[in-house]
């Protein structure tokens, strides 16, 4: 396996900020996504992130609730600043899971 945990480690760091946003339903550019991920890993990340983002963040009748310790409603800004000022470390931990997961089943 040609990965290092440490690359993925990176990258988990540096994929938060967008695994928030899709979490909070807030537009980001997709092409920023793939400059930092590089085209080999694009598709996974994205992939990655919204597994993330549907299991850190539950819609109910159009409210954002935060999945992790139950807080809300949020406003889609409230939400991603929940996100990443309390869950910060749990998204990260989270998405170097799906990131490793799904490595390891294209390799
Ligand atoms: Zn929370």
């Amino acid at each position: 396996m040609g990965f290092k945990l440490s690359r993925i480690d990176t990258l988990s760091e540096r994929l938060i900020e967008f695994a928030a946003r899709e979490a909070s339903r807030i537009r980001y550019d997709r092409n920023k996504l793939q400059v930092i991920t590089g085209p080999s890993l694009a598709k996974i990340s994205l992939e990655s992130i919204r597994a993330v983002a549907n299991e850190v963040v539950k819609e109910r009748k159009g409210l954002l609730y935060c999945a992790i310790c139950r807080k809300g409603p949020f406003t889609k800004r409230g939400m991603y600043l929940h996100l990443i000022r309390v869950h910060r470390y749990d998204l990260k931990v989270l998405i170097s899971e799906e990131l490793r997961e799904r490595i390891q089943k294209s390799t």
